[in-house]
């Protein structure tokens, strides 16, 4: 058997052919309202400082992220409603909004079996990690999650400008860049069609929508169609890694 190696930057992949992996993490591998509703426990517990009523205060936070978590200014929007008046809310929303970041639990669930299929593709190739949001956050939810070492690259989008979330080329291109792989030749799974598979399309990789979370139910992009679609991540894992098993050496015979 000839030897085996793992293929470096510039090599030439094998047109078709699988080189790195990059994953996306809130509702690809684990249910975001879990840490969500931790998070809005803790700003309701912050409240009560400012003589706002918890309960009242996290229910409200509840059915407005309910709403849609990317329409951003939650906090406020349920201070409003609250009957907060506008004026004060410069007075009570940095706490808050301090209450939220630091929100930290010692652990969360992933989605069953998510450890284990990010290894079984690691067996095979690199997998990086592209996340938006807050990187103070993304990262507490890593820790909790026992994901810090789950990956071979992480890129916090918010770290390259909060502009180059996804679908901004730029965390893909920097997760490809650090994992040494063409675009070609590295997939992307996610849960967004405007965000993952978009943004993974726009820059040449293939990508793999997963039906979890939120964006569970919204149509496909139709300018941006995935390559292919599971209703969960450790599925196209597991697929994933029967291809890689089946047309590259694996990384441990590397060593
Ligand atoms: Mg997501």
């Amino acid at each position: 058997m000839t030897a085996v190696r793992e293929p470096t930057s510039g090599e030439k992949v094998p047109s078709g052919q699988i080189a790195a992996v990059t994953i996306d993490l809130d509702d690809t591998l684990f249910d975001q309202r879990l840490w969500l509703d931790g998070a809005w426990q803790a700003v309701g517990t912050a409240g009560a400082v400012f003589g706002l009523d918890p309960e009242a205060l996290i229910s409200r936070l509840r059915v407005i992220a309910a709403e849609g978590s990317d329409r951003g200014r939650i906090i406020d929007r349920a201070l409003l409603d609250l009957g907060v008046p506008q004026w004060e809310l410069p007075a009570v929303v940095p706490g808050l909004v301090a209450a939220f970041r630091s929100h930290a639990p010692a652990s969360l669930p992933c989605y069953p079996g998510v450890g284990e299929a990010l290894e079984a593709v690691r067996r095979w190739v690199p997998v990086g990690l592209i996340t938006d949001g807050d990187p103070h956050v993304q990262r507490a939810k890593l820790r909790a999650l026992g994901l810090r070492d789950a990956f071979d690259v992480i890129v916090f989008s918010d770290e390259l400008g909060r502009r180059h979330r996804k679908p901004s080329p730029e965390p893909f291109l920097r997760a490809l860049r650090e994992l040494g792989v063409e675009p070609a030749h590295a997939v992307h799974i996610g849960d967004r069609p405007a965000k993952d598979v978009a943004g993974a399309r726009g820059v040449g990789m293939r990508a793999i929508r997963v039906r979890t979370g939120e964006y569970r139910d919204h149509p496909d992009d139709p300018q941006a169609a995935p390559w292919r679609v599971f209703d969960r991540a450790t599925e196209a894992l597991h697929w994933l890694a029967v291809q890689l098993a089946a047309t590259r050496p694996s990384r441990l015979l590397a060593d």
